[in-house]
């Protein structure tokens, strides 16, 4: 399956705009543990991350594949565009189940960049992988639902204007069906800080500003519900296809930068008198990666091409993020191991990537539920949890 040449000019431009972002710029963020502000202001403002809003909120109107064209080619450079690619997650969501209101209202600045759409409040301590058992609330007063309760991993909520919550409307003892009763709301946390919003960094193994939300009686309008009330799951459970096609191109990107260099490092390197590259022991870990990498990009082309015809692609989504999250994971240790002691060397970027890359098999989703969802969906196996 090749991919469609419109793409091309897409790429060459994300890649473009990636070059005046050098290894030293992350390098230095990750040291600091900074985010990188000005590469997501240079994104928003070539148009990049408004590539899935419609042109007539002042988006691009691109397709799925372009919006994974433009993750792949950011992390295929040696970027990290973790720092910015929940504004395309949350964007099924959003343009699925919005009203035309909340659409006016928020879509135009988010596209013109004056508004932060970042952060996606879904996992929480307790709870875990579990969503249906999540224990924020939000009670209806009035025009106003008051929440309460804690998130966790709540990633860029510091540097994001807005947030998409999603909390429990109606006890669980009281609904009528397992997936009813949570609901979905555009938070804005520029007024919900210092009214009950505490956001508390977590520091973890890569730079990835993520983060810890506690929730202390938050006023959030009943304009900003979105969609029906008690709906919420099904809403966020929609928009994950294109977030799993999105997380396989990143990981397909990371994929393409390990094997690139690894490739690059064997032809170089001398050692016995010849290029490391020329034996069999190290050749063959980099084709395996290669190999790998590419099953998983036919996967995600597949699974984008039948997400734009708008067929059911819950199982190729699925897949594709899992053989992408593990090609990525394979590849980076193929190229430490290519490298030898300079896979280890801050300079050489291998080792930052390495780190980063590693997120892939346990977030949005983990492997195992991954595997739960073919068995059950696929397979016909009965459901384990
Ligand atoms: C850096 C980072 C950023 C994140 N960003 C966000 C974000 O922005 N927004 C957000 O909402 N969430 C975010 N997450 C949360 C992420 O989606 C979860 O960590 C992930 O879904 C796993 O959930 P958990 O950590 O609660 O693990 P748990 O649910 O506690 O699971 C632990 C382990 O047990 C396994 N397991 C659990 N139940 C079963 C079962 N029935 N069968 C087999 N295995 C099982 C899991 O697969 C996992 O390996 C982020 C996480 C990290 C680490």
């Amino acid at each position: 399956m090749t991919e469609r040449t419109d793409l091309a000019p897409i790429r060459a431009a994300v890649r473009a705009l990636c070059e005046k972002f050098p290894g030293e710029y992350w390098r230095r963020l990750d040291r600091e543990r900074a985010y990188p502000a000005e590469f997501v202001a240079a994104l928003t403002e070539a148009g990049f991350l408004a590539a899935l809003i419609p042109e007539q909120y002042g988006g691009s109107g691109l397709t799925v594949s372009a919006a994974a064209a433009i993750m792949e080619e950011i992390q295929a450079s040696g970027g990290n565009g973790a720092a910015c690619h929940a504004q395309m997650y949350t964007m099924g969501t959003l343009l699925r189940h919005a009203s035309a209101a909340q659409k006016e209202r928020y879509l135009p600045g988010i596209a013109r960049g004056e508004l932060r759409l970042q952060a996606f409040g879904v996992t929480e301590p307790i709870s875990g992988t579990d969503t249906l058992s999540l224990r924020t609330t939000a009670r209806r007063e009035g025009d106003h639902y008051v929440v309460n309760g804690q998130k966790i991993w709540i990633s860029r909520a510091e540097h994001s204007d807005l947030l998409l919550l999603l909390a429990r409307t109606t006890p669980r003892e009281e609904v009528k069906s397992r997936a009813s009763g949570l609901s979905v709301f555009i938070v804005d946390m520029r007024e919900a800080m210092g009214n009950g919003l505490t956001i508390r960094p977590i520091r973890t193994m890569m730079n990835h500003a993520t983060t810890e939300l506690f929730f202390e009686n938050v006023r959030v309008p009943a304009d900003n519900l979105i969609g029906a009330e008690g709906e919420g799951f099904r809403y966020i459970l929609s928009g994950m296809n294109a977030e799993r096609i999105l997380i396989a191109a990143e990981c397909i990107g990371d994929a393409k930068w390990f094997i690139d260099k690894a490739a690059s490092y064997a032809r170089e390197r001398v050692v016995f008198d010849r290029p490391i590259g020329q034996n069999q022991g190290v050749q063959f870990p980099i084709a395996r990666a290669y190999m790998g990498m590419r099953a998983a990009e036919l996967m995600m082309r597949e699974a984008a091409a039948l997400y734009e015809a708008g067929k059911d692609c819950g199982a190729e989504a699925n897949m594709a993020k899992q053989l992408a999250a593990e090609a990525s994971w394979a590849a980076a240790d193929m190229c430490i191991q290519t490298h030898g002691g300079f896979g280890f060397a801050e300079e050489f970027d291998i080792e930052r990537k390495f780190r980063e890359t590693r997120l892939y098999t346990v977030a949005p989703i983990s492997t195992n539920l991954v595997l739960s969802y073919i068995a059950e969906h696929v397979l016909g196996l009965p459901r384990s949890y």
